[in-house]
């Protein structure tokens, strides 16, 4: 287009010169006529005035001869440029000016009224003479110029035919160029655009990997390309962060789920270890202490045996109180020092062959226990021995289950050590009047029953007020513990010894006859007899008792009044008799000493 343009500028401005040219010739044509014109007319009024004497034919000569000496002068300015030509035009100025001359000349003579000289300078010829030369000339410059003006129309059409040429043949051609330009854009555009509406495609599809790749061939796709993977970067991150975010989602979901069913098994394991542990606090024996165990021990650890073992203060023997699950557990129970968990204070487990030291008590050839101590303020409760590997879950209905029979077993010592002291005389140890009374009630009822026989010895320390009064009343209340001690290593264990008051005592002996019972009530006698009471490093020398033995009959009261009433009345009678004797009821006779 540029071409075009310029050769369009070429042609039109070497066609604006040509026409400079054609018009600067008619130029020239134009003024060599007017001066030719203006000396005619110049000749004609200088001819009109000699002739008619008319001053009006005079009037504008002078003007005329002017403008034909300056068409003349104005005709070599013209032809400056062609050296011919200027010489004609030259030739032209000098003959009109000499032409002008003579007509100036009769001018003047005829405006003098010489008319007669002017005619006579007209009839000379010699103007008609000038003024043929000057047609001569002008019409030789004319031709000259007529011929040079064609030529240069020539020019002008030879430019002319050169412009329509180049209009016709340049614009189709720049047409069909701005066409294969276009054809070559849209070629080179298409393709980054079509890989980009592909790549596009595939990631709205919903593959986050698609990314342009191709080579662009253009350094704006290429940025466009880049930004655009910039960006599908950045999706795919936010997405995979999401995702990410959805799985953590997903899985604290998961375990806040899986926590909840574990404390919901937990607040279930624990309302089962709250009704256990308070069926053991209502417990009044141990019997019924195991009971509890054997039922709620296996629901807690379900599918794994196991035994309670439980710590004998007097025997130092861990003895077994319940067993579960099938387990067979020998009576004798085992040393403390036999179990690890109970040496080291904490938990003792054997999960596979020789992967920890194995218990005595529990035998070499086990390989999966576990042995769990109970253990309260650093003492020794217990131990829970289970045959079988204890699990993570389990762990913590182990840990829950030992707190709550430790703290029932020495709650249960503890209830039983109250009810020791409410039935128990403090200074001797011995059962006390109130126990006395409600058990021999008991054991009338039974011997009611059964008719078994039910016997009472009731009996007295001889002389003690000497005692209080020789040594103290520390000294009488030794010699009160020391007949508490023999009293109770010599009666049977099913006999019951009690204080009854002062140094009275009464002992229940069901089962026996009072006969039968009086052999065993003299031995007894004997052996206190022979006591020799020491107190505070002194001796206080010996002492004797006297005893009176009544048999329970069914026309006695059944509260065991007058079985009392019946043994003291004989224990009066050992009294009278002698003291240091034992005195059966009225029907009996009288062992002395
Ligand atoms: P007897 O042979 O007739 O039974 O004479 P006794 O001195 O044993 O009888 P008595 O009833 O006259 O005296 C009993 C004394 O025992 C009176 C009382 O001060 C004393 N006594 C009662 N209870 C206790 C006690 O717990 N400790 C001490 N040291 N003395 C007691
Ligand atoms: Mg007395
Ligand atoms: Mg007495």
């Amino acid at each position: 287009m540029a071409l075009l343009a310029g050769l369009l500028l070429e042609g039109a401005s070497q066609m604006r010169s040509s026409l400079d040219w054609v018009t600067h010739s008619s130029e020239v044509l134009k003024t060599a006529n007017r001066s030719l014109n203006h000396l005619q007319q110049a000749e004609s009024g200088q001819r009109g005035f000699t002739l008619t004497h008319n001053p009006e034919f005079a009037e504008a000569v002078d003007a005329e001869i002017a403008a034909t000496r300056r068409a003349a002068a104005n005709l070599v300015d013209l032809t400056g440029d062609n050296p011919a030509q200027n010489s004609r035009a030259k030739q032209i100025r000098k003959i009109i000016a000499q032409r002008a001359d003579i007509i100036a000349g009769i001018m003047k003579l005829a405006r003098a009224g010489d008319f007669s000289a002017a005619q006579a300078s007209v009839a000379s010829g010699h103007g008609r003479y000038l003024m043929q030369l000057v047609d001569a000339r002008v019409g030789d410059l004319l031709n000259e110029e007529r011929a040079l003006s064609t030529a240069r129309m020539a020019v002008v059409e030879r430019r002319l035919n050169y412009i329509r040429w180049l209009v016709m043949l340049g614009i189709p051609a720049t047409v069909i160029a701005i066409a294969f330009v276009a054809a070559a854009l849209i070629r080179r555009i298409r393709k980054p655009v079509d890989e980009m509406m592909t790549v596009m495609g595939q990631l709205g599809a919903g593959d986050r990997r698609a990314r342009i790749v191709a080579n662009m061939d253009s350094s704006e796709f290429e940025r466009l390309a880049k930004g655009y993977n910039a960006m599908a970067d950045e999706l795919q991150g936010a997405v995979a962060d999401q995702v990410d975010s959805q799985e953590r989602l997903r899985v604290a979901n998961l375990e806040l789920s899986q926590n909840t069913e574990v404390l919901r098994e937990r607040g279930e394991v624990i309302e089962l270890l709250g009704g256990m542990a308070h069926r053991m606090q209502s417990a009044r024996t141990d019997e019924e202490l195991a009971s509890i165990i054997r039922v709620f021990v296996p629901r807690v650890l379900p599918e794994i045996p196991g035994a309670l073992y439980a710590h004998n203060n007097s025997r130092n023997l861990l003895v077994p109180i319940a067993a579960w699950g099938g387990l067979d557990v020998s009576s004798a129970g085992f040393a403390p020092d036999q179990c690890w968990a109970l040496r080291r204070g904490q938990s003792h487990f054997v999960i596979e062959p020789d992967s920890d030291i194995v218990c005595a008590h529990v035998g070499h050839d086990m390989h999966h226990y576990h042995c769990e101590p109970l253990l309260a303020g650093g003492e020794v409760i217990g131990v829970l021995y289970l045959k079988g590997v204890v699990g993570t879950e389990n762990r913590f209905r182990l840990t829950v289950l030992t707190e709550n029979i430790a703290s029932a077993l020495v709650n249960h010592r503890l209830q039983r050590g109250l009810r020791e002291q409410t039935i128990r005389d403090p200074l001797t140890s011995l059962f006390n009047r109130r126990y006395m009374e409600e058990t021999l009630a008991l054991e009338i009822a039974r011997s009611s029953r059964s008719g078994s026989p039910l016997s009472l010895v009731m009996c007295d320390v001889d002389h003690f007020k000497r005692f209080n009064d020789e040594f103290g009343h520390d000294a009488g209340d030794a010699v009160l513990q020391a007949v508490a001690v023999e009293m109770r290593s010599r009666f049977r264990d099913g006999d019951v010894v009690c204080r009854f008051g002062g140094e009275e005592f009464t002992i229940i002996a069901p089962g026996t006859s009072a006969a039968t019972l009086a052999s065993r009530v003299e031995n007894v006698r004997q052996g206190i007899s022979e006591l020799l009471v020491q107190q505070g490093g002194r001796t206080l020398g010996s002492t004797t008792m006297s005893f009176g033995i009544a048999t329970w009959e069914e026309s006695m009261d059944r509260d065991g009044s007058t079985l009392i009433k019946a043994a003291d009345s004989a224990l009066y009678r050992s009294k009278r008799g002698g003291r240091n004797r034992v005195t059966l009821d009225a029907r009996a006779e009288v062992i002395d000493a």
